[in-house]
């Protein structure tokens, strides 16, 4: 008999086997994302049930460091007290109620505060990133509109850039395989070249290669600012292209041409804000002509902002901006709107995550700890199968001479049985871990990942397809 099924089992009418295991039940039940769930009969998810600080507990009882913070959204670890206490506190006396025509304490305080850190105010709430990119795109070219100048509604992204995948965050993202999939269904965005030194071509300087992208943006934009509304970037790292990290000075350079242009700087921070690159906000570091730090049109937040507890986004600008929707006609509002918009729960997480920064100098304490993860991961750097190094604040990466297409997906399985969760993103390995790791942590982190390097690259790890990494 050669009746082997390749379909997909037909399990919805399937009632609930509860003495499965759970990662029985939701390989049946959970869709999980970004995963080619067909590869989860072989490599069934890990159950977890419970986080300690950096640890997380899976149902044997395994200890797992989440050395990439659960998705880059954890600052301060799993349970931790302040921002449990808030939610808690809040659930006593109001837990959610739509934002259209009432407001609370808690999003009314947050938004004041986020404005007093950056500058920006007028915030609007979402519950992820993506959404966030959403908003600033429909702002910045809405304002235009309002402005009179509805021919400005065209975006610019860079090579490698990722701003979340919903239809139009999609469309300035530049990951070949989810464009690909979804081409029909995007507007396109012009893609101009990263600043990120990888991408500069042998024999040429990082100088030479940001001046050269910084030209690449002006000839774009000489020819096409009546077009564009906003240019969108990930300050300084460019995250989901296996952390890239780029010269502040692309950053004062595109600002400055932004404004020469008339043209928007959506600054998408949801990966990079909350002391992750070293400043509360990575377009920090860039600074303008008289020495002060860049003012983008817009900042987009989310992941940190609530220590990585509850799902919330906020997108920051200017008066310019609130200003051109000023007006007694709705079509010149702002015209959008979700159902949990401002969540009070989520604020209150937020207003604990800005109290801890506050009370606990978290960027001087991560300075030291970023010093010391950098010493402990030297023998990582001289690695001789490490093509290239980099760090940036709490976050590093080390590109992995290797072509196997499977790397990825491989070490990440294996890194889980050394205790360790990290997903290399091609062969690019980094760290992101949250802000809290004690010396004894970061040794388990730096040993584990040793081993489970040697242990992938000598091919040792069971060589198979594996579940579809977010971004491998
Ligand atoms: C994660 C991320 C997003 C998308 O956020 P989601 O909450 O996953 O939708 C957007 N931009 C950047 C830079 C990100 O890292």
């Amino acid at each position: 008999m050669t009746a082997v099924s390749t379909g997909p089992k037909t399990e919805v009418a399937t009632p609930p086997v509860l003495t499965a295991s759970l990662a029985e039940r939701s390989r049946r039940a959970v869709w999980h994302p970004c995963t080619q769930m067909k590869a989860l009969d072989d490599f069934p998810p890990r159950a977890i049930v419970r986080g300690e600080g950096p640890w997380l507990i899976d149902e044997q009882g395994h200890r797992i460091l989440d050395a990439v913070s659960s998705w880059w959204v954890n600052l301060f670890g799993h349970g931790f007290a302040p921002i449990t206490e808030a939610i808690t506190d809040q659930l006593g006396k109001l837990d959610h109620t739509m934002l259209a025509g009432l407001t609370h304490e808690p999003v009314v305080a947050l938004s004041e505060r986020l404005g007093a850190l950056t500058g920006l105010g007028h915030a609007f709430y979402a519950s992820d990133g993506a959404s966030a990119t959403e908003i600033a795109l429909k702002m910045s070219a809405h304002s235009w509109r309002n402005r009179g100048l509805p021919g400005k509604h065209r975006f610019i992204g860079l090579q490698g850039g990722y701003h979340g995948e919903t239809a139009g965050a999609l469309s300035v993202t530049d990951i070949p395989l989810f464009r690909e999939a979804y081409a029909p269904l995007l507007r396109l965005s012009a893609t101009l070249p990263s600043p990120d030194p990888r991408h500069a071509l042998e024999g040429v300087s990082l100088e030479q290669h940001t001046a050269a992208c910084v030209q690449a943006l002006a000839d774009h934009l000489a020819e096409h600012h009546a077009s564009t509304a906003a240019l969108i970037l990930e300050p300084l790292v460019q995250g989901a292209a296996g952390m890239g990290i780029y010269s502040p000075s692309y950053l004062s350079a595109a600002r400055a041409l932004c404004d020469q242009h008339q043209v928007h700087l959506i600054c998408d921070e949801i990966a990079v804000g909350f002391g992750r690159t070293g400043t509360m906000f990575a377009h920090q570091q860039a600074l303008d002509a008289n020495g002060q730090p860049i003012r983008p049109d817009f900042i987009c937040l989310s992941k940190g902002l609530t220590g990585g507890v509850l799902p919330l986004s906020a997108v920051l600008t200017t008066d310019e901006v609130y200003a051109a929707f000023w007006d007694d006609r709705t079509a010149h509002g702002f015209l959008h709107s979700h159902s949990y918009t401002g969540n009070a729960l989520a604020c209150r997480a937020a207003l604990a995550v800005l109290d801890t920064f506050e009370n606990d100098d978290v960027l001087a304490r991560n300075r030291a700890a970023a010093l010391r993860l950098s010493t402990l991961a030297e023998p990582l750097t001289r690695h001789p199968r490490v093509k290239a190094h980099r760090h940036i604040g709490m976050i590093w990466a080390w590109d992995i001479d290797t072509t196997d297409a499977t790397f990825a997906a491989r070490f990440h399985r294996a890194a889980l049985d050394a205790g360790l969760l990290l997903r290399p993103i091609g062969n690019s390995l980094y760290f992101m871990p949250p802000y809290v790791l004690t010396e004894a942590d970061m040794v388990h982190l730096v040993e584990g990942t040793l081993r489970t390097l040697e242990q992938v690259l000598s091919g040792d790890a069971v060589l198979s397809s594996a579940p579809g990494d977010r971004l491998a």
